[in-house]
């Protein structure tokens, strides 16, 4: 198949690259003139492991290709992806402008008949507004088709992820697209899930809040543990066993981030208001996300008193390990707190550190090892649990400084062997 894809992010370029990967013929477009040169070249504008090796191997056999021009990435195709950005609005809503200029550029540069998939994560009902959206601007009398194809890829395993997924949802008013959009993925062999488009665009909204709230759960009986001397790493295992509760998303910390969960849980409490629904439990969820965002901090200054002058190493910054997005990282609250109590923050992470800089306050000074940021530091926070981290912490059997660990990266057998004073989330302190 002929397919143009509209955004380059971590789901447009993955999903691209993986396309033609199986076989298709694909062009993506993107308004980031720099980002198309780089990619041009088999430059990746993200990290993601396994990513530069298929986008250079499918340039090379010239089934992979980029443009700025809509007019000539939109040409001739009949399948179009949009995989544009749905960030947030002050009033956290989902902000639908890339949406609407993706759809107004479709309907100005199309001459054929199409298929719209949306990737991009948009608020039940908007599927049917960008088919609206198309028709109204089309110049010529066209059949536009519109499908919800949420997708479902984690950064740092969106390779894996696109070949393996659990499944793949396509909702559509009807079952011609749905089956083309199923042939194009067959060599995938990820089972298919048929629905319609209102349902396709709520099951992606519905499992980001379920799991955002799952993490919540966790991190509440966490900081319940806390007080009772109980190890939240066994009450979560305990739990996890039993199939009805699952071990995944079980694992205690200063709370989810990135550029998906709290977006789409705060949008999703929106949508519910709109119509007349209170969302108790995601309101919630989000909320007591935001408290464990304070809760390394709260610690820190029980041990220190304040943090006035202190050298704080920060240790991960970017919203998990594996990829280097920055947006929604919980390093950004928690480095705006310390800022404010004074702390002389000098920050480490292995492939974040360019987008940091653009995001964190700009107090915060970037050391270039972990070495250098662990030196003469009075405390360290470890806000993202990457190998390297992990390993230098094991491995090195420094004394100093206090570690903060917000993501519970040693068992507390472990943390016992650091020789270091260590705290983490929801278990008692090795001193
Ligand atoms: P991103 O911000 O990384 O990328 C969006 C890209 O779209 C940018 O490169 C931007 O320049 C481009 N763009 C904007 N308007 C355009 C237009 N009119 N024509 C062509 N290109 C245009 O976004 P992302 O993280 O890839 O997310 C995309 C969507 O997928 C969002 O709705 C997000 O919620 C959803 N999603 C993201 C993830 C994830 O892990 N990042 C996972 C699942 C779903």
């Amino acid at each position: 198949m002929d397919i143009a894809v509209l955004g380059t992010g971590y789901v447009g370029l993955v999903t691209s690259v993986c396309l033609s990967e199986i076989g298709h013929e694909v062009t993506c477009i993107d308004v980031d003139k720099e980002k198309v040169k780089k990619m041009a070249l088999g430059i990746s504008p993200i990290y993601e492991p396994g990513l530069v090796e298929l986008m250079t191997s499918n340039i090379n056999n010239g089934r992979l290709h980029f443009t700025v021009n809509h007019k000539e990435g939109l040409a001739n195709k009949k399948i179009i992806y949009i995989a544009v950005g749905t960030p947030q609005k002050k009033d956290r809503s989902a902000d639908l402008r890339f949406i609407v200029q993706a759809a107004k550029d479709i309907a100005h540069n199309i001459k054929n008949d199409v298929i719209i998939v949306t990737k991009s994560t948009v608020p039940v009902g908007t599927n049917m507004y960008i088919k609206e959206l198309i028709l109204e601007n089309l110049t010529t009398d066209l059949k536009v088709e519109i499908v919800s194809n949420p997708e479902f890829l984690r950064e740092g395993s969106a390779i894996k992820d696109t070949f393996y997924g659990d499944q793949i949802v396509i909702g559509s008013e009807n079952d011609g697209p749905a089956s083309i959009l199923e042939k194009i993925y067959k060599p995938f062999g990820v089972p298919v899930f048929k629905t319609d488009i209102y349902s396709a665009e709520m099951i992606k909204y519905a499992s980001n809040a379920f799991l955002a709230s799952k993490i919540s759960f966790i991190n509440e009986m966490a900081n319940m543990c806390e007080k009772i001397g109980a190890n939240i790493d066994d009450v979560a295992k305990g739990m996890g066993q039993d199939r009805r509760i699952g071990s995944h998303f079980l694992r205690a910390g200063i709370g989810y981030g990135g550029s998906c969960f709290p977006k789409d849980t705060q949008a999703l409490v929106k949508m519910a208001e709109n119509v007349q629904c209170d969302l108790g439990i995601i309101r919630s969820t989000i909320e007591i996300n935001e408290l464990q965002h304070t809760v390394l901090l709260k610690k820190a200054k029980e041990r220190f008193g304040n943090l006035v002058g202190k050298r704080l190493a920060l240790l991960g910054l970017t919203y998990k390990p594996n990829t280097d997005d920055i947006r929604g990282a919980p390093s950004i609250p928690i480095s705006e707190q310390l800022i404010k109590e004074g702390a002389n923050i000098i920050a480490y992470d292995p492939v974040g550190m360019e987008k940091a800089r653009a995001i964190l306050p700009k107090e915060i000074q970037y050391a270039g090892s972990l070495e250098e940021a662990l030196l003469n530091a009075d405390l360290a926070f470890i806000l993202t649990e990457w190998d390297e981290i992990i390993e230098y912490v094991e491995n090195k059997l420094m004394e100093e400084p206090v570690i903060f660990d917000g993501r519970n990266c040693f068992s507390l057998e472990d943390a016992k062997k650091l020789n270091v004073e260590y705290h983490s989330i929801g278990r008692p302190a090795v001193l």
